[in-house]
């Protein structure tokens, strides 16, 4: 048996690995780590829009050194301008590889930290012993070892 705290709003018990109370979602265990799903969620939008936001200055710069490259007809600008739209590409791509890994992660994690229902197929998660939609009483899942 998982050692437990009793939430202080609900009564329910809560793991200490938990941070929230799975009933009601006070902050029971405030030392426990984060929810890696929250976690992941939080690096991900953080990174995707740091990378967006360098492609977008990339974007600027390189428009910024196209203008000059047409009207003044100055080739040194026009391959500024290219190396600045390349950089911003290659940013963009690089934000859109971090969202769609971080989707297989997240995929991964809710895999390995919830159960889901026999009964009605609703997720529940993994420290619930009754199923929170149609109250069945919820199986340890059969380990199954996936290598990656
Ligand atoms: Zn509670
Ligand atoms: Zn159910």
């Amino acid at each position: 048996m998982a050692r437990t705290r009793q939430c202080p709003e609900c009564d329910a018990p809560v793991r200490l690995s938990k941070k929230y109370c799975p009933e009601c979602h006070a902050v029971v265990n405030p030392r426990a780590p984060e929810d890696p799903i929250i976690k992941v969620r939080e690096e991900t939008s953080f990174r995707t829009m740091l990378l967006l936001g360098l492609a977008g200055m990339a974007f600027f710069f390189s428009f910024g050194f196209f203008l000059p490259a047409v009207l003044a007809e100055e080739p040194g600008f026009f391959w500024v301008s290219a190396a600045m739209f390349a950089v911003g590409a290659a940013l963009s791509i690089a934000a859109l590889i971090v969202r769609v890994r971080a989707r297989k992660k997240i995929a991964h994690l809710m895999e390995a930290l919830h159960v889901k229902c026999e009964y009605c197929g609703g997720v529940n998660d993994k420290d619930m012993h009754r199923c929170a939609f149609c109250g069945a009483p919820l199986e340890e899942p059969t380990v199954h070892v996936v290598m990656t």
